[in-house]
């Protein structure tokens, strides 16, 4: 397994020329995707049916997950039409809530500095990447965004990899990709990118969690 070391090395001598970064739990505190499907849609749902809140909250966990890992899962628009809610609208309501993990700012920094090819890989809708951008004006350091709905696989199926490749254009021994999902991870490197790490630290409110096959960090600040 690559160490954190290496990796660290391998970004300042730039063996590494192109990072690519989840979003949601890896820049941004996954705290708001948490609190918004765990607890404001349950509420608005709970309303909208006139049943209890944790009535609501059951039958909205089963719901997702008969769509987990499926372009359904990050698409709001399916979300808004199914559960007759303004997914959009509602997540405009909590947009104070989402926060920038602590050292990602000077972490994406750097790597413009360094001149590395820095994109967003992530499953999220481009609605909600364009919210998120707007709230945490992350933008300016990025050379740009991937998204699953235009690749049109979602990143834990290899043919996310093999497009976003046709599409960006990197060498997958040159490319760092960090996520908080293990199973996207396995995919990424299944697919041959060759650093691979794992954002241990999704939630800030949450325990972080462990992987024997990735080298962790918990913070950007550990690859600076
Ligand atoms: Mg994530």
């Amino acid at each position: 397994m690559t160490t954190i070391n290496e990796i660290k090395q391998a970004l300042s001598t730039g063996e590494i020329d192109c990072v690519l970064l989840d979003m949601d739990g890896t820049l941004l505190d996954k705290y708001f995707d948490d609190y918004f499907w765990e607890h404001l849609v349950p509420e608005k749902y709970a309303d909208k049916h006139n049943i209890t809140f944790g009535r609501a909250k059951e039958e909205l966990l089963a719901k997702y997950k008969s769509h987990e890992q499926t372009l359904n899962w990050t698409d709001i628009d399916f979300w808004s039409r199914e559960l007759h809610l303004d997914i959009l609208a509602l997540k405009e309501q909590i947009r104070h809530i989402i926060e920038v993990h602590p050292h990602v700012e000077s972490f994406l920094k750097l790597m413009k500095q360094r001149e590395k090819r820095t994109f967003i890989a992530t499953n999220a809708h481009y609605k909600v990447l364009d919210l998120k951008l707007r709230k945490t004006d992350l933008g300016k350091y990025l050379t740009g965004s991937i998204t699953s709905d235009a690749i049109g696989f979602p990143k834990e199926m290899l043919e996310f990899w093999e497009r976003a490749e046709q599409q960006i254009g990197f060498l997958r021994e040159r490319t760092l990709f960090v996520d908080d999902t293990l199973a996207v991870l396995k995919t990424a490197k299944a697919f041959g990118i060759k650093y691979v790490v794992y954002k241990a630290l999704g939630n800030s409110k949450v325990p972080p969690g462990t992987s024997t096959e990735f080298p962790a960090v918990m913070d950007f600040n550990e690859l600076m």
